[in-house]
């Protein structure tokens, strides 16, 4: 091995997204300076660097959905671009000295326990080296999906996804397929509409779509905002408490969400005449089950005369003849799938393997599932950050990625007052106890009673990513490592054994 490859750090951290960065961020405010940020890609920015699809914005308020670390009194509007939240996070690089740390093309192939040693075995594929913790942030919404469609190779034109658009590929005057209704979907029909000869949208289930009050956030506003940060926090906590006050319908209450429908029908009818149209993308379910869409642009594009809607998803290609699930034919150059991401089935799990041989895909063959949503029994000092059960359906996800950065400072800073070479191992009975209360609380909510099918929800029909409570509830359940749910590993004595079995002590809490 070279001598660069068999680096050993204390924090290796996988990906420089909004949760990579934060995690390298927070590790340098507690001091810690010995870590890595590995990424497979040659820039920072996770999620928000790889989509670059036409019209592809954020619809959480960018004074939300930003660090409160970090704040940015410029955002320029209200739902801010895919391009200025990326350089936001160009800009929490430099700012917080991250360059020194990243190291780009350095996909993480696998990773293995070492229950001598007490560290992970990480190989990249910039080489390999040793941690003793690894923070995984590679988010959900990172490795694209495209549903196996028969006869899909035999079509001679363009196939492009939503969170992979080759910009070199002009659709202007095409005939384009768009596959799929959801937030990437509907970003980009109304982008392609005006500029494509026809627009045929395969929709298998209607969103419910409201009207996005989007703005230019005034130059006077951006004055005040830096002149007077008090102001700028003040409207960070409106949107935020606003999104608080929604939740207990989302999760206890689902009944309360008409008046939301309500709203919808409204917007649907203004912008669509065609009575037959506007049966077709109207949705049977209740509102908040699937994500709810945010647009002015969507129906009005929907209603042209170059648009078609098949009422019906993708079931083959025949050459460049489209074929739906009720027969519905259409010919194509283009096909743009907006199928959205490999959620339930985290693509980094199947490369990490525990302390007991078997990976994480394995471990969570049956759903996915992890202590506060950072840590699963048998991967000892593996915290996940955006991990299951964390994800939010109204509100900001980096209020949910601060949370488990607290979650994991307290976790160093246990591994510290353990002190020596050590690993936190989560207790199989609290990783259930959790989930257990997590699923329980999940029969109430919209999305398990709303009568939809979403991404939400695994194979098995379990909601293995959506956190069922406020963002001030799972920040206090994670603010602490409460060491009563773990297991301390202390280093072997003796000659090394079984280097799968790792040796465990209680330790009382
Ligand atoms: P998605 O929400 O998972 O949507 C995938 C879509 O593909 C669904 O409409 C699904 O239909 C459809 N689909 C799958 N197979 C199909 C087939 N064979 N034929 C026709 N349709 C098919 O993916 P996404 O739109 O990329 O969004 C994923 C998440 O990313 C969002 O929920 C959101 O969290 C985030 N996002 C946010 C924004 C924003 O802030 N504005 C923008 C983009 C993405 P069914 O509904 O029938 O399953």
């Amino acid at each position: 091995m070279a001598e660069r490859e068999r680096r050993h750090v204390r924090v290796a951290v996988i990906g420089s997204g909004f949760g990579g960065l934060g995690a390298a961020v927070r590790l340098r405010r507690e001091g810690i300076t010995d870590f890595v940020i590995l990424e497979r890609a040659g820039a920072v920015g996770g999620t928000w660097r790889d989509n670059t699809y036409p019209g592809c914005a954020c619809d959480v308020p960018s004074h939300l959905y930003s660090f409160s670390f970090a704040p940015n009194p410029e955002w320029p509007r209200n739902f801010s671009g895919q391009p200025h939240i990326r350089a936001y996070l160009e800009r929490i690089a430099d700012t917080f000295g991250l360059r020194e740390h990243l190291r780009f093309h350095a996909e993480v192939l696998g990773m293995r326990w070492d229950a001598q040693a007490l560290h992970w075995e990480v190989e990249t594929a910039d080489g390999q080296l040793t941690a003793d913790v690894v923070v995984s942030a590679t988010g959900p919404l990172s490795d694209p999906k495209i549903p196996a469609i028969p006869g899909l190779d035999t079509f001679p034109g363009t196939v492009a996804h939503s969170a992979r658009w080759d910009h070199d590929t002009d659709l202007r005057g095409k005939r384009v397929a768009m596959i799929g209704t959801g937030a990437s979907a509907i970003q980009i029909v109304p982008a392609l509409q005006p500029d494509v000869a026809r627009l045929t949208l395969f929709q298998r289930t209607p969103p419910w779509v409201l009207p996005r009050a989007d703005r230019r956030i005034t130059a006077a506003e951006q004055w005040l905002h830096s002149t007077f940060p008090a102001t700028r926090a003040a409207r960070r906590g409106l949107l935020w408490g606003i999104r608080e006050m929604q939740v207990s319908a989302f999760t206890k209450r689902p009944d309360q969400l008409g008046l939301v429908e309500f709203l919808a029908r409204k917007h649907l009818k203004k912008a669509v005449k065609d009575p037959g149209l506007r049966a077709a993308l109207t949705p049977g379910y209740r509102i908040g089950c699937k994500r709810i869409l945010l647009s002015n642009t969507y129906y009005p594009a929907l209603a042209r005369p170059n648009v078609d809607v098949v009422t019906a998803g993708l079931k083959e290609v025949r050459g460049s003849t489209l074929v739906a699930a009720d027969g519905t034919e259409a010919e194509a150059d283009a096909i743009v799938f907006g199928t959205g991401f490999h959620v339930t089935d985290m693509p980094i799990a199947r490369r990490v393997t525990g302390a007991h041989g078997t990976t994480l895909a394995e471990e969570w063959k049956d759903g996915m599932a992890a202590l506060r949503g950072a840590t699963a029994a048998g991967f000892p000092n593996f915290l996940t950050i955006i991990g299951p059960n964390t994800g939010l359906g109204n509100s900001s996800m980096i209020l949910m990625i601060e949370a488990q950065l607290n979650y994991l400072a307290d976790y160093l800073r246990q591994l510290d007052v353990l002190g020596g070479k050590i690993a936190l191992d989560a207790r199989p009975s609290a990783v259930q106890q959790w989930n257990h209360t997590i699923q329980e609380r999940m029969t109430r909510t919209v999305w398990s009673r709303g009568g939809c099918d979403s991404w939400y929800l695994d194979a098995n029909g379990r909601n293995t990513t959506v956190w069922p409570g406020t963002t001030s509830g799972f920040k206090k359940a994670t603010l602490q490592v409460d060491l009563a749910e773990y297991e301390v590993l202390r280093p072997p004595a003796g000659p090394p054994a079984d280097r799968t079995a790792p040796p465990r002590t209680e330790v009382a809490a």
